[in-house]
């Protein structure tokens, strides 16, 4: 007998250093659109775990944006700084297994060591059998010798990354005693029961070391879903307005939305030359593997939000997405 499939539960989590941005309405568009498209539930979390990251109201800013969007999430919002607890238990439970070291090299020497990785100068190891300054207040970092992380990605295929050549060592918990993201994403994406992860090209590099770090605490992992980055001249747009704040016209953002998404203005050019919204170049990208689209006579302007979202039969990864007005 097969066991009956695991329901779809997927989550948003924004980082409260500002208003919402352009950015940050593709990422919750993706990740709602892909959850409700599988019948799934889709949740809201606060990653404020960085408190000189985290501006004072913009929590509270984020969610009232992403309410007058029509973005309806399930349960109550979870933030990060309340569950402290629960990463450092985690991170007790990787020192208890020697999975940790403390490390207390500064920037400069890591810099110095001018080994190449994905993200600027990778770790050496220099601390892995001590301290290199046993009187600075330590970080504590992930051990990732002779780790390499092979995972399926919805939309990417296969990818593969040896950690010790990307990173070198992942800093779990700073010499300040913040903890980082990636412990704190794996402890609540497996505590909430998170079964699937959608999000920007930008997360892609970060995503083996997640599920190294899933596997070593014996956590599930996702199915993580990266979109990639836009074609041109799709990435024009995103240039152009990716970090600008959101503003109150929810209709022509959302449709800015489903460009940058799909890569397609078709059927929309003449829509947005009449509202005058700015996307006069259009092109379509191969490929779209989301595609999400708009029955034009829902397009009525003015406040219009998304309302509801359903599976097309024909797409099965797609969503159909309808603007009415409120
Ligand atoms: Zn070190």
């Amino acid at each position: 007998m097969n066991a009956p499939p695991v329901p779809y539960r997927g989550r948003f989590a924004p980082t409260p250093s500002g208003p919402l941005h352009f950015g940050s309405i593709v990422a919750a568009a993706g990740s709602f659109l892909d959850a409700r498209a599988h019948g799934g539930a889709w949740h809201l979390r606060i990653d404020d775990l960085d408190p000189p990251r985290t501006v004072p109201g913009a929590a509270d800013a984020i969610i009232t944006t992403l309410d007058r969007f029509g973005f309806q999430w399930d349960g109550p919002v979870v933030r990060q700084s309340a569950r402290t607890l629960a990463y450092a238990t985690a991170l007790q439970s990787l020192a208890a297994r020697a999975h940790v070291y403390r490390c207390t090299c500064s920037r400069t020497e890591i810099a110095r060591s001018g080994l190449p990785g994905i993200e600027g100068p990778r770790y050496p190891g220099t601390c892995r059998g001590g301290p290199s300054h046993p009187g600075r207040t330590a970080a504590r970092r992930l051990d990732v010798r002779d780790v390499t992380v092979t995972f399926e990605d919805r939309l990417q295929g296969a990818v593969t990354q040896s950690l010790e050549a990307a990173i070198g060592g992942c800093v779990l918990q700073r010499a300040d005693g913040v903890l980082a993201s990636l412990l704190a994403c794996a402890v609540d994406d497996a505590d909430a029961g998170f079964t699937h992860v959608v999000r920007g090209a930008d997360l892609l590099a970060s995503t083996p070391r997640q599920i190294h770090l899933q596997r070593l605490l014996g956590y599930p992992t996702p199915a993580y879903s990266t979109w990639s980055r836009p074609t041109p001249p799709v990435s024009k747009l995103s240039k152009q307005t990716r970090a600008a704040p959101v503003d109150d016209r929810t209709c022509p953002t959302l449709l800015q939305v489903l460009v940058f998404r799909t890569g397609t203005t078709r059927g929309m050019d003449r829509w947005f030359a009449r509202r005058s919204v700015g996307l006069g170049h259009s092109r379509v990208a191969h490929g779209p593997r989301h595609i999400v689209r708009i029955p034009a006579p829902a397009l009525t302007g003015r406040g219009t939000r998304v309302c509801r979202t359903a599976a097309t039969q024909s797409f099965p990864d797609s969503a159909l997405l309808l603007c009415e007005p409120p």
